[in-house]
This record gives structure tokens, C-alpha cells and sequence, in this order.
């Protein structure tokens, strides 16, 4: 049963574009002690501008490329999708039709005429292989700040791409908004280290975990629910559902992928995070009228 408290609060949040489903969602953030971030996409805009491809000059590189737009096309994710935006600008097409799997959290494997091609994060390619690969290609200090994607060809990195993705511009007056609630906030992420320091740096958000896989995103968050504590999870991609589901209210960006808007408990339909606290503040007024 729904409480008309809870009730005038949906409709309310409704109103201003806050999709709450369910009058338990809004007593729950009343309570909510950390709230915990995905990065890409919700701390960022999820649309890395920035984008550079490198591959080695010897190898076949518009093959090498029309192959890496064939497969990245098939995606949803929002480095795919810059990556194809980038491939289309510099004219690369392709007519090859893959058959692709997705491992959330790691990347996009993709087979055509028996050879299989891998497009993802560092740790997922042959060590040695990426490591001649950055040799060859005059990269001789490290990545910093980026996103850096590979792709492997039989387990030879051939390629790999660099991206840069914004914090959205809201995101640092909306962390401050939810700190001043008393709320505390953590960033987890899957990308690397450099990149997610960088991010959480510039949206204030003190805590991070980089390299978080979709699984780490659900033991962290069942960890700070160990002490009876209300944990609210915000993210956008396939890669949160899991987590979105586990936290004991998730909340999905408007411009999230169908999954993360279907598992979530509230969905920011204006795709904007400085709607969590007026949600919250929302949620503990209600609670001071049912007292
Ligand atoms: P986040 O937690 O920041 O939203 P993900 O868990 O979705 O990130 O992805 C982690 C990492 O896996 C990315 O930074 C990227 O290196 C790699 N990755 C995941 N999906 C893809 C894809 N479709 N294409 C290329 N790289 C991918
Ligand atoms: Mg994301």
C-alpha cells in the first residue's frame, strides 16, 4: 500500500521529470548514508570526443580498421559508439558481418571467417603482445587520463585507441549538493587507475575503486550495506545492472541503456544528477509530514 504522503512525493517528482517507482524508493532516500557512482555516463557525459586510433604501419590498417567498426557497431557501449563515430569521420566503413559477444565490464569479442577479434580493456589482452605493441608504436611512457581501449586479432594486439570523456557539467555541484545532505559519495569504476582518479578528482568525489569489474560493483556495494546502512547506486550501462539491482535504491541516468532504466528504482528522465538531491530533499520532507 502506498502512503498519500509518498504518493504526493512521486507525483511531485514526477512533475519535474524524477521517475520513482514505488512509495518504498522514497522512504529509503530519506535514509540513504553513501551513494555510490558509475563514471562513464554518469559522472561523465558518456561521449568521448577525444578519440585516437593507433595501429602499426605494417599491418593492413584499413582492413584492420573496417574490422574494428564492424564490431564496435554492434555495441551499445559509449566508447563503441566514439569509436565509431570516430572510424565513420575518418571514412572507414564496413561490410562484414560479425558474429559478437559482449563481456560487460571487459569489452566485445567478434568472429568473422574463423577468426576471432577482441576490442576491450588492457587487462583482458595477451600482456606481452600489448606490451610489443606499445614498443613498436613509440608509446614509451605511460597513458595517463585516458581510456585506453586494444584490440587483439588471434591474441596479437593490433590496434588501440585512446579516449576522452568530459564530467558532465552539473556533476560537481551536484556531488557537493548530496555531501552537504550528509551523504557520503564513492566512484566505481571498471576503467583504469589514471582515468579514475582524474574523473573523481574533478566531480569531488573523495573515494574511488578503478578497475571495478560488474561483479566488484556488487560485493563493494553489498559491503557498505554490511552495517545496516541505506546505499543508493547511480549508473547508466548494462555494466550496473547488477549493481543497481543490489542497492536498496538504484537510479538509472534518463539516457541509460533499456536494462539499467528497467532494473533501476528511479530513473533521472532529464538525465541529470543535480535531481538526486532535490530528490532526497523531496523524500525527507515527505517524511517530516508523515511524522
Ligand atoms: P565503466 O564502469 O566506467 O562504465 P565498463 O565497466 O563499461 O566501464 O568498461 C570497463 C572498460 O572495459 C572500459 O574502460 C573499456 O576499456 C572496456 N570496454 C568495455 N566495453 C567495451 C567496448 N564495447 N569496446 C571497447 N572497450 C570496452
Ligand atoms: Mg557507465
Amino acid at each position: 500500500s502506498i502512503t498519500p504522503a509518498s504518493l504526493a512525493a512521486i507525483s511531485n517528482g514526477a512533475k519535474r521529470g524524477i521517475l520513482v517507482k514505488g512509495g518504498s524508493y522514497i522512504e529509503a532516500l530519506s535514509e540513504v548514508k553513501t551513494i555510490v557512482f558509475d563514471k562513464t555516463g554518469t559522472l561523465t557525459q558518456g561521449r568521448p570526443t577525444d578519440v585516437s586510433i593507433y595501429s602499426l604501419p605494417l599491418l593492413e590498417e584499413a582492413e584492420i580498421l573496417a574490422i574494428l567498426s564492424g564490431i564496435e557497431r554492434q555495441s551499445n557501449h559509449p566508447i563503441a559508439q566514439s569509436i565509431c563515430r570516430q572510424l565513420e569521420k575518418q571514412g572507414v566503413v564496413s561490410q562484414q558481418e560479425f558474429l559478437v559477444e559482449e563481456f560487460p565490464g571487459w569489452g566485445i569479442k567478434g568472429t568473422v571467417a574463423g577468426i576471432t577479434y577482441k576490442v576491450g580493456k588492457e587487462s583482458w589482452m595477451n600482456q606481452a603482445s600489448v606490451k610489443q605493441f606499445l614498443k613498436a608504436s613509440g608509446f614509451n611512457a605511460p597513458i595517463v587520463g585516458k581510456t585506453v581501449v586494444f584490440m587483439e586479432r588471434d591474441d596479437e594486439v593490433v590496434l588501440m585507441a585512446t579516449l576522452e570523456d568530459e564530467v558532465r557539467p552539473e556533476a560537481q555541484a551536484a556531488i557537493a549538493e548530496i555531501q552537504a545532505l550528509g551523504i557520503q559519495t564513492i566512484m566505481l569504476t571498471g576503467d583504469n587507475e589514471t582515468t579514475a582518479k582524474k574523473i573523481s578528482t574533478t566531480a569531488g568525489v573523495p573515494v574511488y575503486i578503478a578497475n571495478c569489474l560488474p561483479a566488484d560493483k556488487v560485493t563493494e556495494i553489498k559491503k557498505l550495506k554490511g552495517n545496516n546502512d541505506l546505499i543508493a547506486m547511480v549508473g547508466d550501462g548494462i555494466n550496473d545492472a547488477p549493481a543497481l539491482a543490489i542497492a536498496d535504491v538504484g537510479i538509472a541516468m534518463g539516457k541509460g541503456t533499456d536494462v539499467a532504466l528497467e532494473t533501476a528504482d528511479v530513473v533521472l528522465m532529464k538525465d541529470d544528477l543535480t535531481q538526486i538531491a532535490s530528490t532526497i530533499k523531496l523524500s525527507r520532507k515527505m517524511k517530516r509530514i508523515v511524522k
